[in-house]
């Protein structure tokens, strides 16, 4: 392909907070030649955390950008499945695009559950309003996973006054994330908002009115929910010369450029090298959809004005959750062997869990304390090294806790 060029015709695939972002931060950093972003669904690009909280609760019903695109001069194509992607050329359900530069975003799509038609799942505005309309007191919610969306969705449905089964095949809320105690943890908080949850245990099928169990447990419900996690929306790359690793996950080098020539991706559907990790990451939370989309633009940007490769895109990565009536934020990446320290403790009204390693902290998880969280993510990216005691006490702000 010929050298990219700003004025060329920029085409942003995925109208999420990535795409959005992307598209912005290219016009906003000069981006001269017109720019398109490319949705299949019928909305101008909204924020999907909301649609767990608010929006199911009902305190509102739109999430969508403050962003005026037609001022932007941001040609929006709502409504258009991009189908494939050969050299210099998008595909769509209604036309090919011809383009420049290729920015990816298409993000996730939850992970279906054999046998699980007529179950819900939550990734978008409609699907958030339908599930709404049915969170009515006394309905039978059955929510199959106890993940992030699963303890979100169980919060809202109790404060609604529905009835709620929470079905977990693993030993404990996100064992898999987090060690086992902190689980145990988590399940408690199901039970004291009154949501029954069942560990250990699959769904073999869901029926009209009823959730079959993998223990021969029959559960009505009126409305079953699946929440088992999402997989990157790119099976509509197969076959282009766009490497996918394989999870589906678009890959990207450090400046988040894909495999085929002039084209970039960022958000959910990537998997990009983290220095800071070691390994290779796929990230699916907001801030990392945020940073990432502003980087690819940042990106392809630099590349038009032959500005050579900026610093790779590593940020520490960082989310939350709203659940049962506490703020949990995450950031860093820990692994098993790191060492865990409690920050506080669970009897505590705000508490966090550090972990480290050599010393240095890699990893944070906190209920409630907003400010930890914040030192902790300049902490971790500093590789500071923390003085154990120090950092375990409440009274002594973490950022004090340098060793
Ligand atoms: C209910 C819910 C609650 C969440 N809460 C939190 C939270 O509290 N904290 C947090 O950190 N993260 C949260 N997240 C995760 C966060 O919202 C996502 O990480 C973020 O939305 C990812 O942005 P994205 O732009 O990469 O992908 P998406 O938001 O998935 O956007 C991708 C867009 O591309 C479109 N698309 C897909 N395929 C095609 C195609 N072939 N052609 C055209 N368009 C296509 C999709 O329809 C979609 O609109 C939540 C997610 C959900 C669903």
């Amino acid at each position: 392909m010929a050298e990219l060029n700003i004025t060329d015709p920029m085409v942003v695939v995925g109208a999420g907070m990535a795409g959005a972002q992307a598209a912005l931060a290219l016009r906003q950093g000069g981006w001269r030649g017109p720019i398109a972003l490319v949705g299949e669904e019928s909305h101008p690009p909204y924020d999907r955390p909301p649609l767990s909280k608010d929006v199911l609760l009902g305190k509102r019903d739109s999430t969508e950008l403050d962003i005026d695109w037609q001022h932007l001069g941001i040609e929006l194509l709502q409504g258009r499945r991009a189908t494939a992607v050969t050299p210099g050329v998008l595909h769509t359900e209604s036309g090919e695009l011809p383009y420049g530069g290729l920015v990816i975003a298409t993000g996730a799509a939850p992970i279906a559950l054999p046998g699980s038609d007529g179950a819900r799942v939550l990734r978008t505005v409609d699907d958030a309003l339908a599930l709404r309309a049915r969170l009515v007191p006394g309905a039978r919610v059955v929510l199959v996973g106890a993940g992030w969306i699963g303890a979100e969705t169980a919060t809202v449905a109790r404060e609604l006054g529905c009835e709620v089964t929470v079905v977990e095949a693993g030993p404990a809320p996100l064992a898999g994330a987090l060690p086992a105690e902190l689980g145990a943890l988590m399940a408690d908080w199901y039970a004291g908002a009154g949501a029954e949850l069942r560990c250990g245990t699959g769904v073999e099928a869901v029926e009209p009115g009823a959730v079959l169990l993998t223990d021969g447990t029959r559960l009505p419900a009126d409305e079953v929910v699946v929440g088992i996690g999402a997989r990157p929306a790119t099976r509509w790359l197969a076959g282009s010369a766009v490497e996918l690793d394989a999870s589906g996950a678009v890959l990207v080098d450090g400046q988040l450029r894909t495999t085929a020539a002039g084209v970039w991706a960022a958000g959910d559907c990537v998997s990009y090298p983290s220095v800071r990790s070691g390994t290779r990451l796929s990230v699916q939370h907001w801030d990392h959809a945020l940073q990432s989309g502003r980087a690819v633009a940042a990106s392809v940007l630099g590349t038009a004005l032959g500005q050579g490769s900026g610093e790779p895109y590593d940020p520490v990565p960082y989310f939350w959750s709203e659940q049962f009536g506490r703020m949990v934020q995450y950031a860093g990446r820990h692994a098993e062997a790191d060492q865990l320290l409690w920050r506080g403790s669970a009897q505590d009204p705000s508490w966090s869990v550090l972990w480290l390693r050599e010393g240095r902290l890699v990893g944070m998880l906190s209920v409630d304390r907003p400010r930890d969280l914040s030192q902790a993510r300049r902490l971790i990216a500093a590789g500071a090294v923390l003085d154990p005691a120090k950092a375990a006490d409440l009274a002594v702000q973490l950022k004090a806790a340098v060793g």
